[in-house]
């Protein structure tokens, strides 16, 4: 059955044994399941003559970034093809005087960071691994600066997608806004490769920002910290990040990375300010408000080397925390709250970890009101981390949150769909089955 689709695509079609194992797996699902094949598209042409086979064949297609998600998105649950992207990396046109910058969807964060160094400009949008464009639109990712530039949706002016047809569609505009009909756009954005393959992006830039600071401040509780965070949110301070890690997430960063970060409750917090001037009147804000929650100790970090060594360390914390229990299995949870509701989603975290004897870190975005636990069980008892997040995600239900602030759904996240949905959720399957009626890309996930 591959001869047919090797035949028309020759040495992009891989059946690897190696290959096969690196697709059927994602950053942390438990069940890997390898493709049949991995198509490594180079062109557009080469995922729609993919999905011409895949039609004929009755197979399923998997649109394949990094793989750096979680929740189980890119591994198969049936007979299928990984549809690989990351090889259609080219940096099309850069538009400074529209803001604007177009690119294929295998172009990643770091490699979009570095083409657009010398411009001025920049992208905001900045999970913690390198994840592609395209999979960051597909998952509708967001970041560290996602607080104060918003997360994929507002940052993505227009896609070009392939339908499981073969049609080739051109949705959005690169204008700042419109209110030109149906905004399918949005729809593609976090359909996780359900509804479509993006195969083109068009995204928006934001200006360099002149006058940043960033400041570190450490709490003896967590609960205090997360009061703070919302202290700052309900303030006029230009908070750009707003980062919360438990006492548990220094002490991996501090062994990890060598650094000698106080092993306290901590926000790392910057900000975008419009004047050189106004750095010392908001630090001194910023503290006083710290201060009234219960802050301990902080550091104002002003110099580039000095705050990029923070972002750094945030950016590498999962890893931090991963390397401290070997052998272990980690569960990532991914709540996100009204953010009234930070802290006693926040303390109930605590207690729930503390209940139920897990170690468990709590780290997050929190000025967006969505933090992850981080649950490291061995192999074995891993049944009780996943009762720790489910309980997590009825709570932010019960509380008017999501499941999900921006790893998706997946596989790990469907049950909840009915519960965070109710009827919403039969249109979403209405949705699904009007743009892939055969149920051809990545069936199984989210519906
Ligand atoms: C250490 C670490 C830190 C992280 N931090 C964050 C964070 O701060 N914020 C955050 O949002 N996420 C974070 N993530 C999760 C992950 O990086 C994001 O979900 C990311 O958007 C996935 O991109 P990817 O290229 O790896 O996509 P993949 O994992 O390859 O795919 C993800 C989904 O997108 C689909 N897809 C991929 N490419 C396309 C395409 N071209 N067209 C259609 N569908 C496609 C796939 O089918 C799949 O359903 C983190 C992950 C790690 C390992």
């Amino acid at each position: 059955m591959i001869e047919t689709l090797q035949a028309q695509l020759g040495d992009k079609v891989s059946v690897n044994a190696y290959e096969l194992a690196a697709h059927g797996r994602d950053e942390n699902y438990p069940s890997p399941h390898p493709p049949l094949a991995v198509v490594y598209a180079t062109e557009r042409a080469d995922v729609v003559a993919t999905l011409a086979w895949a039609r004929a064949a009755h197979v399923a297609v998997i649109p394949f970034g990094a793989g750096t998600s979680f929740e189980g998105q890119v591994v198969p649950q049936g007979p299928a093809i990984s549809l690989d992207l990351a090889r259609m990396n080219r940096v099309l046109r850069i538009a400074p005087a529209d803001f604007l910058v177009e690119i294929e969807p295998g172009v990643t964060r770091t490699a979009l960071e570095a083409a657009l160094r010398y411009t001025g400009l920049f992208f905001p949008v900045d999970p913690g691994a390198d994840a592609t464009l395209g999979g960051m639109a597909a998952t509708n990712a967001s970041g560290t600066t996602t607080v104060r530039y918003g997360g994929m949706r507002p940052n993505v002016a227009a896609l070009e997608v392939v339908l499981a047809s073969g049609e080739v569609l051109d949705l959005g505009r690169p204008v700042r806004k419109t209110s030109s009909g149906y905004d399918l756009k949005d729809l593609f954005i976090g359909s996780a490769g359900t509804l479509g393959v993006i195969t083109r992006l068009t995204l928006r830039l934001h200006p360099v920002p002149e006058h940043v600071h960033t400041l570190r401040v450490g709490f003896t509780d967590l609960a205090q910290a997360a009061e703070a965070a919302y202290a700052m949110m309900a303030s006029a301070l230009p908070v750009a990040r707003l980062e919360l890690l438990d006492d548990l997430s220094l002490r991996a960063i501090n062994r990890a990375l060598g650094r000698a970060y106080p092993a306290q409750p901590t926000l790392f917090i910057e900000f975008h300010s419009s004047t050189a001037e106004s750095i010392a009147a908001e630090a001194e804000l910023a503290q006083e408000l710290a201060r009234s929650a219960g802050a301990a100790d902080f550091a104002l970090a002003r110099a580039t080397d000095e705050r990029a060594a923070i972002w750094e360390a945030r950016h590498k914390t999962y890893w931090a925390l991963v390397s401290q229990f070997p052998g272990h299995t980690y569960t990532i949870t991914d709540t996100a709250v009204p953010l009234a509701q930070l802290v006693p989603m926040v303390r109930y975290a605590q207690e729930l970890l503390v209940t139920l004897g897990l170690p468990g870190s709590i780290i997050g975005h929190v000025g967006d009101g969505n933090f992850h636990t981080l649950v490291a069980t061995p192999p074995e008892e891993i049944e009780r981390a996943h009762d720790f997040s489910g309980r997590l995600v009825q709570r932010a239900l019960a509380l008017g949150g999501t499941a999900s602030g921006e790893h998706g759904i997946g596989m790990t996240k469907r049950p909840y769909m009915a519960a965070e949905h109710g009827t919403a959720l039969d249109w979403m399957r209405r949705i699904k089955a009007l743009f892939d009626p055969d149920n051809l890309l990545n069936p199984g996930k989210i519906v």
